[in-house]
């Protein structure tokens, strides 16, 4: 264990936190690990809230703070550049007094010593942590040792697969959940053709109800996207460099060229088991981000929240989700006790059809439609209990805006 304030520690005399900072008086250190949207809004709303001690941000990827939800849309048809999805210009972290780490692993949390530890053996000393560690792709046991199946998350994964449909090939993708939905309407985009697999009965069906999800998976037909349901994927096989194919138990076999694995997420909880945290499907926090450690905090795709209006617990998965939970958890340290939001939304776009979902629909009793789900042109509110509890848009952004409020409201 580590003795705080220990000489290897880097407390408050690292070289650039005096150089950058000229803040000698700075009293705390406040370390978050992961530099994805949840970290990087937590170290932005300090700074925001007046947190007067050190900041530093570790982010094991090579590159600073980035919007994740462009790389299945925008990045990989190609119509935005990298530099476009960076959340800040370069300099601006250092002008915020926020030493940001990138290409750093943190790879021990010590909460008795409050020292968190770098893959390059740095010791960070802290008074308040941020576990903004995300989540990673789930990996799909059959494509296990096979080169070449592709999984989406990072700059560097979709660039890689950006290249890969530069062939024009087949395209397979396993999973008809969002991620793998925006990809099959990129890759069709680019003029690929595409087959999602999915092993439900209808895609997106943790998401939406039947009746909404139908005329999405017609839209995908109707851009000549094959949608197979009911698939259980057998294996999959490399034969030559650009030669896959994926076999389904009953037999079908799909040749492809390019394979694609979106078959769901599983929070980056090692760093937090090993230092002894609770973690049930995402790091245990209370509703203010807090775990049981003195100072520390998860927040987005990471942790495990409590559902607190309808019991039990559920982890986010969704960019507003991470950056409210990120400001929360900020606030909350600062002293402004912040609980969660109550109702967590997302968006996704599907070959120009944007579908925003508020809330849980699965769980409402009732609803009322506005405009035509058939079209892609309407919204609906979702109601439980004769309360609103959620709220679906397509194309109707504005009206989302008004009914989420409405919906935010009916919840106090
Ligand atoms: C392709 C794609 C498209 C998406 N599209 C949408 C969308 O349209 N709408 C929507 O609402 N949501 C979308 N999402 C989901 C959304 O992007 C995530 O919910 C959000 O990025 C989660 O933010 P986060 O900060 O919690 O985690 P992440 O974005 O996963 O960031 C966590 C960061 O922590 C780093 N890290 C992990 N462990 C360590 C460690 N030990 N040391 C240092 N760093 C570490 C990781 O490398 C990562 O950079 C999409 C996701 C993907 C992958």
């Amino acid at each position: 264990m580590s003795e705080p304030g220990a000489e290897h520690i880097e407390h408050f005399d690292h070289p650039e936190y005096t150089e950058h900072a000229g803040h000698p008086e700075r009293a705390e250190h406040a370390v978050i690990v992961g530099a994805g949207i949840a970290g990087a809004t937590a170290a932005l709303t300090l700074r925001k809230e007046g947190y007067q001690g050190w900041i530093t941000l570790v982010g094991a990827e090579a590159e600073a703070p980035y919007r994740r939800p462009p790389l299945s849309k925008d990045v990989l048809r190609g119509t935005m550049k990298s530099e476009r999805i960076r959340l800040k210009p370069d300099a601006f972290w250092a002008e915020q007094a926020i030493e940001l780490r990138t290409g750093s692993t943190a790879t021990a949390i010590d909460t008795d010593a409050s020292t968190v530890t770098l893959a390059d053996g740095t010791a960070l000393g802290y008074q308040k942590l941020v576990l903004a560690t995300g989540s990673r792709p789930r990996a799909l046991p059959q494509a296990a040792g096979v080169p070449g199946v592709h999984y989406l998350r990072s700059l560097h994964s979709a660039t890689t697969l950006a290249s890969a449909l530069a062939s024009r090939g087949p395209v397979v993708v396993i999973g008809g959940g969002l991620v793998g939905l925006e990809v099959a309407a990129s890759a069709r985009a680019l003029g690929c053709a595409v087959s999602v697999l999915e092993a439900a009965d209808r895609p997106m069906s943790r998401i939406l109800p039947a009746w909404l999800a139908d005329p999405l998976a017609t839209l995908h037909q109707d851009r000549g996207v094959e949608i197979h349901t009911g698939v259980s994927v057998a294996r999959i096989e490399r034969h030559t460099r650009s030669k896959l194919s994926v076999t389904a138990a009953d037999g079908r076999v799909w040749p492809a060229v390019v394979v694609v694995a979106a078959v769901g997420t599983v929070p980056e909880t090692a760093l937090a088991e090993a230092a002894g945290l609770p973690v049930a499907n995402g790091i245990v926090v209370d509703e203010y981000g807090r775990t049981p450690a003195p100072g520390v905090f998860a927040a987005g795709d990471a942790a495990s929240v409590p559902d607190l209006l309808h019991g039990g617990r559920r982890r986010g998965e969704h960019w507003n989700e991470a950056m409210e939970q990120g400001t929360a958890v900020a606030k909350t340290i600062v002293g402004d006790p912040t609980p969660y939001p109550l109702l967590p939304w997302s968006w996704s776009d599907q070959h120009g059809v944007t579908i925003q979902v508020c809330g849980r629909p699965e769980l409402a009793t009732e609803h009322e439609v506005h405009g035509d789900p058939e079209s892609r042109d309407a919204s609906v509110v979702f109601r439980l209990d004769g309360k609103v509890a959620a709220v679906v848009a397509m194309n109707r952004p504005t009206e989302f805006r008004t009914l989420r409020q409405l919906a935010l409201a009916a919840q106090h």
